[in-house]
């Protein structure tokens, strides 16, 4: 009997060790991590770098508080800003996941709105994910979620997903706009660059927040440090998480000067946010994707999987940006990812039709190659003769 609580359904493989886009199995069998723990190991497992770095600093100091200045948590806001800054964002906020990282962009939300007299409501989608706190999961336009978890937070107005129009008339009631450029947890469904720009040109005319929760795009997943910079937007703030760390778990808010300074001393804050082992992993992962031109991979193995993909028969359609991509099956998404893990390959089906892969990236084309093999021989089961 486990003394955990039930809340995930687990598979019954652990996995000993990792390194790259292998893990090995308790069952003796390697696994191609396709999944990279959702969208997190960016660097793939035991990456050197990262080892040598966190070890370093579990060696020298783990953790301190933020009533004393963290030199690691400089280092790494300042790396953030050169990179996922976009020249444009130029102060950090570091908590230690993304639902807290989109909890500081509620509040610098409600806070502005206050400052400027606008309604504290916020604009979010049907179909987003942006978490499992009490405030995110209200903004989160998935109801199953919301189950049995009343009241929840007020404060949000939900329009469809790529409804310019009903959006820009939902505007009028709100003081910002929290939205994902790719919906991930919802099936990979990339933003219509339209519906992103109108909402932009929109906040900014009207003097109100265009916040993008890049939890899961960001910090290299697509190709681009935000995918903000795919769609050529300028958000006033973003939230990132996964990708940041490459499993070390950190978030953090990347925002406007102006914007910042609406949380002064004493108005947010955490514990654990920010301290120098987690800072140590951000760095690692921001200077680690430029040296080994990962961007770049990202952009490239992507394309790459993308096509081999739509190759297979029995896939319909691949969407979504870089190496955040997914398959549209004929077939039930859940028994080709059984059949995979089978197989030794480890992705996920984020709907019922719908196969989600987000490798590290760090991925090698003979790895989609041999991640292609598995899917093929899956994908349409051997005929009875
Ligand atoms: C995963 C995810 C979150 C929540 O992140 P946690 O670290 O699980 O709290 C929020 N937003 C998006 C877009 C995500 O993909």
């Amino acid at each position: 009997m486990s003394h955990l609580f039930a809340n995930y359904k687990r598979l019954p493989v652990s996995f000993l060790s990792g390194s790259g886009c292998w893990l090995k199995g308790n069952d003796g069998k390697d696994y191609l991590d396709f999944l990279s723990g959702i969208a997190v190991t960016s660097l793939g497992h035991s990456h050197p770098k990262m080892v040598e770095a966190l070890t370093a600093q579990v060696e020298k100091l783990l953790h301190v508080s933020n009533l004393y200045e963290i030199p690691e948590q400089e280092r790494a806001a300042e790396l953030l800003v050169e990179t996922c800054g976009n020249g444009h964002l130029d102060r950090v906020f570091f908590c230690n996941s993304g639902a807290e990282a989109n909890e500081c962009l509620l509040k610098l939300a409600r806070k502005y709105a206050h400052s400027k007299g606008l309604p504290p409501q916020v604009l979010v989608t049907t179909n987003g994910f942006h978490g499992r706190t009490l405030a995110t999961v209200s903004a989160t336009g998935t109801p199953k979620y919301h189950e049995g978890f009343a009241p929840l937070v007020s404060g949000f107005s939900f329009v469809d997903y790529n409804d310019t129009e009903a959006a820009l008339k939902a505007l009028d009631e709100c003081c910002a706009v929290l939205v994902e450029p790719i919906q991930g947890e919802g099936g990979v469904i990339p933003a219509e660059g339209e519906f992103l720009s109108a909402l932009e040109q929109a906040c900014k005319a009207q003097d109100k927040l265009f916040l993008l929760d890049e939890v899961q795009t960001g910090v290299g997943r697509t190709g681009h440090w935000l995918a903000a910079q795919h769609y050529g937007v300028q958000p006033h703030a973003v939230s990132l998480a996964k990708g940041l760390g490459s499993g070390m778990p950190v978030g953090a808010v990347l925002a406007k000067a102006e914007l910042a300074e609406l949380l002064g001393p004493g108005t947010h804050g955490t514990t654990f946010g920010g301290n120098p082992l987690a800072c140590r992993a951000v760095t690692t992962v921001v200077e680690t994707i430029g040296a080994e031109k990962l961007l770049d991979n990202a952009r490239e193995m992507g394309e790459y999987l993308r096509k081999r993909l739509l190759a297979l028969a029995g896939i319909t359609e691949v969407r979504g940006v870089g190496l955040m991509l997914a398959a549209v099956t004929e077939r039930p998404a859940g028994e080709i990812v059984e059949a995979a893990f089978q197989k030794g390959l480890l992705a996920n089906a984020v709907r019922p039709q719908v196969i989600r892969f987000a490798p590290p990236l760090v991925v090698k084309e003979q790895e989609i190659e041999q991640a292609i093999d598995i899917l093929g021989s899956v994908l349409t089961p051997a005929r009875i003769s």
